[in-house]
């Protein structure tokens, strides 16, 4: 075998560059260090050209790059085995769990954000609806004698207020709160408290609705409406009403954008679930909750790439990459937990039950979070 000749020292990394103390954080250096052992920061004294600096950037990159890589790789392609190792202690060659779910669920809500597939269902909402039945154009279709016959019937049917009728479509609670709204008002503030506060969000929602009012503080000198916290709250709460009602789809998108984020309130509490289920196995709860970040973090990927697949051909690719996940899991469960195919399958659907109750939950209170702030 041939002896390779010794590889000179090039750029920045000659010898006449190297220094006795590391620049970055002061350790004392070989002159054959070409890192430093204790920042493994380069040992050298040149001044950085922008050519170094460049390479430096891209070299950073790299590095970052092939753990990525890595990462990627052992988690597609072995499920389970990531969080092992990790856990096993070979920790420098995958990135930080939490961090790779971290950036996945910005990708994935930058993705969904810009989508906004969601938009379209604006038009079921309230202000894109036409009135069922519109007066105007049914009289259009009447054939008159003359002009003057049909400008009688035009003054007849509007003495009759009909069409503001139809056009408003005003229900009849609506027009017995509009009637009189400071007696209304006063009359629903001596109920109980749960029946006082839900009539008065039916109130807001109908002054809001057919009157002019943007803000609180208009009601309050308009309607003469007592200033408090409770009354404040009711017309938050009508107004956020109104305005899903107007564009249903804007608020759908705003919902399932916080997703992404909900799943790190979320995964530490099914965790605890996975180590109840797993309680004889030597896991701490934090090798647990590394194996739900590991398996989330590939439910993202999927989630992702189905996403782009779906923007490309225009198809809905979510079920193929929901069933691919499912199995995965499975297999993953079989590979971290090293049980038998019964104890798993029991244990895989008994997870995945509280999974979907944990969900359901975790959804109400985004909901309801949603709506007091929207
Ligand atoms: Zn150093």
């Amino acid at each position: 075998m041939e002896n390779k000749p010794a590889v000179q020292p090039s750029g920045r990394f000659k010898l006449k560059y190297r220094g006795v103390d590391c620049l970055n954080c002061g350790h004392p250096l070989e002159l054959s260090d070409k890192y430093c052992p204790n920042c493994s920061q380069a040992n050298s004294t040149k001044k950085l050209t922008l050519f170094d600096f460049f390479e430096e950037f891209l070299a950073n990159y790299f590095s970052y790059d092939s753990k990525l890589w890595k990462t990627l790789t052992a988690l597609l392609l072995k499920p389970g085995k990531i969080t092992r190792e990790y856990i096993n202690g070979k920790r420098l060659s995958y990135t930080n769990p939490f961090r790779f779910l971290l950036s996945l669920s910005i990708i994935y809500f930058l993705i969904i954000s810009f989508n906004s597939e969601f938009e379209s269902y604006n038009k079921f909402g309230s202000e894109n609806k036409k009135p069922i039945f519109d007066l105007n154009e049914e009289f259009d279709k009447i054939e008159f004698e003359n002009e003057e016959e049909r400008q009688l019937a035009l003054t007849q049917m509007d003495s009759l207020k009909i069409n503001r009728f139809f056009k408003n479509q005003i229900s009849d609670k609506d027009s017995t709160i509009l009637k009189d709204p400071k007696s209304y008002f006063k009359e629903i503030n001596t109920e109980n408290l749960t029946r006082r506060f839900l009539g008065k969000i039916d109130f807001f929602n109908s002054i809001i609705k057919h009157d002019t009012i943007y803000y609180f503080e208009q009601g309050v000198t308009k309607f003469e409406i007592p200033e408090n916290r409770e009354n404040e709250m009711a017309f938050n709460l009508a107004n956020s009403f109104v305005d899903i009602e107007k564009r249903p789809g804007t608020f759908v998108n705003s919902l399932i954008s916080k997703l992404p984020f909900t799943t790190f309130f979320f995964l530490p509490f099914f965790s605890f679930f996975i180590w109840m289920v797993y309680i004889r196995k030597k896991y701490t709860y934090t090798d647990h909750l590394i194996f739900s970040f590991h398996n989330q973090s590939l439910l993202f990927i999927l989630l992702i790439v189905s996403n782009l697949i779906n923007s490309v051909f225009n198809i809905s690719s979510e079920g193929v990459f929901i069933l691919i996940f499912a199995i995965y899991l499975y297999k993953a469960m079989r590979n971290f937990y090293q049980q038998g195919r019964v104890k798993t399958v029991i244990k895989y659907f008994f997870l995945n039950t509280i999974f979907f109750i944990l969900g359901i939950i975790a959804i109400t209170i985004l909901i309801a979070a949603s709506v007091f702030t929207y």
